[in-house]
């Protein structure tokens, strides 16, 4: 997964990326990279400065130095999260950049193309020399290949070729380009703020809008699905942005795993409040529950997975005392900001200790109650296993761990960093005779009393609805429908080197 920003007409360029970014940090802590657009008055053009580099976006930029060093008038930026072992080069750390026979062109991807092997392997043929294994790479080489003059229209040439998940951001010479794919998979937000003296407009794009918030900027509205935006020197003096649209797919696919877990509860995301998201998803989880256990009337004491369930366990709560059956909130787990998300670490066993590190338990809090603990999803189980130990060490009565998601099943190939799937928790009981035994088999792995997964129609009713639409979102990772053509027919994410 990543995070983009890009703006344009600004005084601080390089700043507002770091800022953009550092918003961004929860969508990749891997690496960082910005981008600036400047004019060079010796050589009376547009120049790009840029500076990338690994680790966390304070570490990359903590020399304010960078800073003095690209000056300019726009800027695009880069946060970049990935497991797999190509991506630890810093020949992937985006943005990329090139020059080519119209010029200047850097870009900036959040998402994964799903015909990056066979398009990779064509313009090899043709003599393309590529110098990161990313998928992203491919789009500006078709674009510079593409025989339209303009780089509007040679992006938009490129990204007619290209299939799968991609919100970008582009600076093409003095122009930025902001482009989403037909199915909207990845969420990307345009914001603006105008200047109050000379009333002149400078424009944002960012995958969420926690960016603008922390810029004071506007959010105005999405990027649509399948739209390739051109903000330019007459956006800056007010003229509307002029935009283009790829041809419509059949279909709309947003990833629902952007508000299962990803995305900031404090962001809007395909235009809608993340935190209400994630309430409804609590609150259908409390409804499910009382169906299942409709004569149970214990006072619970619910506990969530610091951050990203504490907003799920609020609705949790709210909708479990509504319907009489008394909860309460509480803080039994505390979690250690200073180590980051724990998927990133390589191996199971550093992961264990990982998990360790970043989590602490209050005992007074846990110890003689029952408990009920929210987490927002298992993937490979490991955290839920840990934590339940944990947990237990306080001596409970109880633990019902109660997921604001259904069982992750399949791989994502569209930009979530998923493992393979024989390494997700429910490939190990794939093998049961129905879905009762599978959950059961896993109640009994991670050592809980009960255990209890949101259903698939608790979730998509817990999202918002988008009209005229049949199929709004992406619910891969848990049916295994993969809504957009996969022409490299992957399915394991070890052999497909994605970039993102
Ligand atoms: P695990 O089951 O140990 O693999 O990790 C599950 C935990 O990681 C959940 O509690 C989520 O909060 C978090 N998580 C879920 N999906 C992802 C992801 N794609 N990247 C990083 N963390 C994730």
């Amino acid at each position: 997964m990543c995070g983009v920003f890009g703006v344009y007409n600004s005084k601080t360029p390089a700043e507002d990326a770091f800022y953009g970014l550092y918003s961004l940090q929860h969508r990749g802590q891997e690496a960082a990279g910005v981008v600036v657009a400047g004019y060079d008055e010796k050589k009376k053009k547009t120049v790009y400065r840029q500076h990338k580099g690994m680790g966390l976006v304070s570490e990359v930029y903590k020399d304010p130095e960078i800073f003095k060093k690209m000056p300019g008038y726009a800027a695009i930026g880069h946060n970049r999260y990935s497991t797999t072992g190509a991506s630890k080069s810093a020949s992937n750390i985006q943005p990329f950049s090139l020059t080519y026979r119209s010029g200047n062109l850097a870009i900036a991807h959040n998402g994964n193309l799903t015909n990056s092997r066979a398009l990779r392997k064509e313009l090899t043929e043709r003599g393309v020399i590529f110098q990161a294994s990313s998928d992203t790479e491919i789009i500006p080489h078709l674009a510079a290949l593409s025989k339209e003059k303009e780089p509007l229209h040679q992006i938009y040439h490129a990204l007619r070729q290209v299939q799968g998940a991609f919100s970008l951001v582009i600076l093409a010479n003095d122009q930025l380009i902001a482009a989403r794919d037909p199915y909207g998979v990845r969420p990307l937000a345009l914001g603006k703020k105008t200047n109050p003296e000379t009333k002149e407009a400078t424009y944002y794009v960012a995958s969420e809008t926690c960016a603008f918030d922390i810029l004071s900027v506007d959010y105005l509205r999405d990027i649509e699905p399948g739209e390739i935006l051109l903000i330019d020197k007459f956006s800056a003096k007010n003229h509307k942005p002029s935009s283009l649209f790829l041809p419509p797919s059949k279909r709309k696919a947003r990833c629902i795993f952007e508000y299962v877990y990803f995305a900031r509860p404090d962001s809007l995301v395909f235009n809608h409040s993340v935190d209400k998201v994630r309430r409804n998803l609590g609150k259908s989880l409390a409804r499910e529950s009382m169906v299942e256990h409709p004569n149970d009337d214990q006072h619970q004491i619910v506990v969530s997975v610091p951050d990203s369930s504490n907003t799920a366990a609020l609705g949790f709560v709210r909708e479990s005392n509504k319907i009489s059956r008394p909860a309460r909130f509480e803080h039994g787990l505390i979690r250690n900001h200073y180590v980051g998300r724990t998927f990133i670490q390589p191996g199971k066993e550093s992961r264990e200790i990982k998990v360790r590190s970043k989590y602490n338990i209050i005992r007074g809090v846990l110890q003689d109650r029952q408990i009920v603990v929210i987490d927002d999803s298992i993937v490979r189980g490991t955290t839920a296993k840990m934590l339940i130990k944990l947990i237990r060490e306080a001596g409970p009565k109880e633990i019902h761990l109660h997921i604001s998601s259904p069982p992750i099943t399949n791989p994502c190939f569209y930009g979530m960093d998923f493992p393979t799937k024989g390494q997700l928790l429910t490939y190990m009981f794939a093998d049961a005779k129905d879905n009762d035994e599978e959950i059961e088999n896993i109640r009994k792995y991670i050592g809980v009393d009960s255990l209890k997964y949101l259903s698939l129609q608790g979730m998509l009713n817990s999202a918002p609805r988008f009209e005229h639409e049949t199929h709004s979102y992406c619910t891969a990772c848990f049916t295994g429908d993969y809504p957009i053509r996969m022409t490299d027919a992957t399915t394991d994410k070890e052999e497909y080197d994605s970039g993102e």
